[in-house]
């Protein structure tokens, strides 16, 4: 037991992150019995535990079932409507890495709640008032209000917002007069533009000092590439669209700490990869959701969670983003994922920064399935190369190439085929794919 948290087993093997005071039991029959009253769904489920909430809220919790899309989709949305009434509400829509959309309704007690874990992100790297702030997206223009009250409240003076248009050279090149030192925008954002952001200043004279990447995960040797380039740091801002945004890296960028007060997470039946570190499949619950609230969410991301100190000093806990639980597929009863793929090849050719992955049913060859790469047209010389990795050095796909169950395709497009705000790196297309 450290930093003020301990794991909480439950009775079906999961287990949740608990802050260790005693007021957390009392905060936690608030929320539950809050919910009872705004929501007939989770009401009714409160019910089928046959607990009392204000005799024992952790059982109760304990004996919650799991929330999923589809439930927050058509039930929860509705039920959120119907709250709001006629109160001012905004909307925060998913875009671009689902294939459904979801939209999370807040009314300002939200709002704020959401700000105070952003602005804690912000003030984590240091962001304050003599910080230039510029955030850059295709659209969604609205959102970046929300960041801006964020960063004035820290201090910040001067908070633009720098639209990315089809011109992508045209619409980076201000940022040479805005001169900025945070900068905040979305990974799929920062790879289109990192031709045209790359040599915007002479060497050394970059005065971006931080770069926030939201929405998405980066990966690890691009991030490396820019940070040396342009003599920044990356800090990732760990959220989801149903959630919020949740969690941010500290100056050691070694895991997202956050705030289990706010947004509290469990583990399906966790792997213990330390004493003080689980992985596996997260469920969120958002206790500081006061419209649009989610008892164990599975929103669909695999995790590690470390209650071990970070050198930082600051107390919560930390977590790291692993992969979509959707990036993970069964070919031939083995099983695969999207970021070992991506690691096999990046192993072979550095440079690969985008890569979308499709999975085919191939009716010419009986059970076997086409696993269609694409890549950036930039590296259509290592062609042969990906070809010899995927057939050869994928320690059991070589044999189920071999014998026929997979096949490969590599085609190479243009850098703005992949998508719009996000990528979408991986589509199953085999009809008993689940959703
Ligand atoms: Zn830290």
């Amino acid at each position: 037991m450290t930093s003020g948290h301990h794991f909480y087993r439950h009775h079906n093997g999961d287990v949740s992150v608990f802050p260790n005071e005693d007021m957390f039991s009392q905060h936690l029959l608030d929320y539950l019995q809050f919910v009872q009253n705004s929501s007939s769904h989770y009401n009714e489920l409160i019910q089928r535990t046959g607990l009392k909430v204000q005799n024992d809220p952790i059982t109760v919790f304990d004996y919650l079932p799991y929330t999923s899309k589809e439930v927050y989709r058509s039930v929860l949305t509705e039920e959120a409507f119907a709250t709001v009434g006629g109160a001012p509400f905004v909307t925060d829509f998913s875009s671009g890495s689902v294939a459904k959309s979801v939209v999370r309704i807040c009314r300002s007690s939200d709002d704020l709640c959401e700000q105070e874990i952003t602005e804690s992100t912000f003030s984590r790297v240091g962001v304050g008032s003599s910080d230039c702030f510029v955030c850059i997206d295709v659209g969604a223009a609205g959102i970046y209000d929300f960041y801006f009250r964020a960063a004035r409240n820290l201090g910040v003076a001067r908070a633009i917002f720098l639209h990315l248009t089809a011109e992508v050279a045209e619409s980076v090149r201000p940022l040479h007069a805005l001169q900025p030192t945070v900068l905040l925008t979305l990974p799929s954002l920062l790879i289109r533009m990192w031709p045209h952001l790359r040599g915007l200043w002479k060497p050394g004279a970059c005065p971006i000092r931080v770069l926030f990447m939201m929405g998405e995960h980066i990966d690890t040797s691009f991030r490396t590439v820019v940070e040396s380039v342009l003599g920044c740091k990356i800090f990732s801002f760990y959220g989801t669209t149903e959630i919020g945004g949740l969690a941010g890296e500290c100056k050691y960028q070694n895991g997202h700490h956050f705030n289990p007060h706010f947004v509290l997470p469990s583990i399906k039946s966790p792997t213990y990869t330390a004493s003080e570190s689980i992985e596996g499949e997260v469920l969120f619950t958002t206790l500081h959701e006061h419209t649009h609230s989610v008892i164990k969410y599975e929103v669909g991301d695999m995790v590690r969670i470390s209650l071990a100190p970070c050198k930082c000093g600051e107390p919560s806990p930390r977590l790291w983003f692993l992969q979509r639980t959707t990036e993970a597929f069964i070919l031939a009863g083995e099983k695969f994922s999207y970021s070992m793929f991506f690691a096999a090849l990046s192993d072979k050719v550095p440079d690969i920064k985008i890569m979308s992955l499709e999975i085919l049913e191939n009716g010419a060859r009986g059970n076997a399935v086409t696993l269609s790469f694409y890549f950036p047209i930039a590296l259509s010389p290592y062609e042969n190369v990906f070809y010899d990795v995927l057939k050869n050095e994928i320690f059991g796909l070589d044999s189920l190439y071999r014998y026929g169950f997979v096949d490969f395709k590599i085609s190479f497009k243009p850098v703005t085929n992949f998508g719009g705000r996000k990528i979408k790196r991986l589509i199953d297309h085999r009809s008993e794919a689940a959703a």
